[in-house]
């Protein structure tokens, strides 16, 4: 694949303010601009490549999703992701047109006269989604009922009624756009806008479909089923392209976001990728040693606690962890070891204790035994 980097391909810093990104996308867009560069390749690969990464650095959503999940995350949602790479020039433009201050549609006659109308787009729907730790730790596919705009059946999403109920828009001609000369940044050029009279569609409906009234959606209930990555995290948001709301009369359906909130395991605790567990041990477990069963996100495993044990120690086990949402290796399970001191004790137990109180054995010695881990991480509050 190899994609570069977006903030690489804009010569941004990581931190980059909005007004920074677009001033960058401007600069590549200008210089690599189709019509500066008649018939080169790489130039319009360059300009193709500059609005993907405007798309996507320029919408807060999506950049924080990028910055979170790389690219790698930017596909997690089973086709869902990003148009970039196959957008035309057009596409780009009618998608950008506003940061050159006009419509680039006629722009220097490229597009080739294609008389581009409107396009509607769907809105984007937006659904939660509740993960316990094995789903999030293992990846998992969802499915869920979401109610939305669907196209209409009775008329195929035209909202017409009928075959040919249409008629052309006399204010436009048919065309969708009204035309003005304007000057703009990179000299005059000729600037259109959707043409108000039919809302940029060219035509207009003479004899509405009685289903949807003219609209071409109507609301129904689809079960969308979301392959969910390993990793992913409470508030992470993921986009399924095209499954959102469907568009009045034949657009471009919008996207499924979809929001990752996690269930709380009652025995592990979440830093990271890193898990963490509470281990009680009682007493003689942390003096003898004992093998210990403990919870993992895959279920029970054992562990061997070594005698003398100290509380605050914190075992490792490598791997136990969740998953890098990009990729990048596993957390891991950190356990960690508390030991239980009797709140009651009988005649007997009593007695027994207060004779080992005087051995040197029960004399507390820090300096022998394993530092804990608050002091281990003492330099981390300092
Ligand atoms: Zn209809
Ligand atoms: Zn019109």
């Amino acid at each position: 694949m190899g994609k570069r980097d977006y903030y690489e391909i804009l010569g941004l810093q990581r931190d980059a303010s909005k007004d920074e990104i677009k001033k960058a996308y401007r600069k590549m867009a200008i210089k690599y601009h189709p019509d500066k560069n008649p018939g080169d390749k790489k130039s319009e690969d360059h300009f193709k490549e500059a609005a993907e990464a405007y798309e996507v650095l320029s919408d807060d959503n999506k950049r924080a999703r990028y910055d979170q999940f790389g690219h790698a995350g930017m596909n997690g949602g089973g086709g869902g992701g990003f148009s970039g790479r196959g957008m035309t020039v057009e596409d780009i433009f009618s998608q950008f047109g506003d940061i050159f201050g006009g419509h680039f549609g006629g722009f220097g006659g490229f597009g080739g006269g294609r008389s581009s109308q409107r396009v509607n787009k769907g809105s984007d729907l937006r659904v939660k989604v509740k993960l316990n730790l094995s789903e999030v730790a293992n990846g998992v596919e969802k499915k869920i009922k979401v109610n939305k705009y669907v196209s209409c059946n009775t008329c195929h999403g035209t909202g017409a009624a009928g075959g040919s109920s249409y008629s052309t828009c006399t204010s436009c001609r048919g065309s969708g756009y009204v035309t003005r000369i304007a000057n703009t940044m990179l000299g005059q050029m000729q600037t259109t806008s959707p043409c108000p009279t039919c809302s940029g569609e060219g035509k207009i409906i003479t004899n509405k479909c009685t289903s949807c009234s003219g609209e071409g959606v109507v609301r129904d209930d689809e079960v969308i089923s979301i392959k969910i990555p390993a990793g992913v995290a409470e508030g992470m948001q993921m986009s399924v392209s095209g499954r959102g709301n469907a568009a009045r009369r034949g657009g471009v359906n919008g996207d499924l976001l979809v929001m990752i909130e996690e269930e709380k395991n009652p025995d592990l605790i979440r830093d990271g990728n890193d898990l963490i567990y509470n281990l009680y041990l009682s007493f003689p477990e942390a003096t003898l040693g004992a093998p210990i069963e403990i919870p993992t996100v895959d279920g029970k495993v054992k562990i061997k606690i070594d005698p003398g044990t100290q509380p605050g120690k914190v075992l490792r086990l490598k791997g136990k962890g969740i998953p890098d949402v990009n990729g990048y290796g596993k957390g891991d399970l950190l356990v960690t070891i508390n030991v239980w001191v009797p709140r009651t004790l009988t005649k007997e137990e009593k007695a027994t204790i207060e004779k080992f109180a005087k051995s040197e054995n029960f004399e507390p010695n820090p300096e022998s035994g394993e530092r804990n881990f608050f002091e281990k991480m003492r330099g981390f509050f300092e």
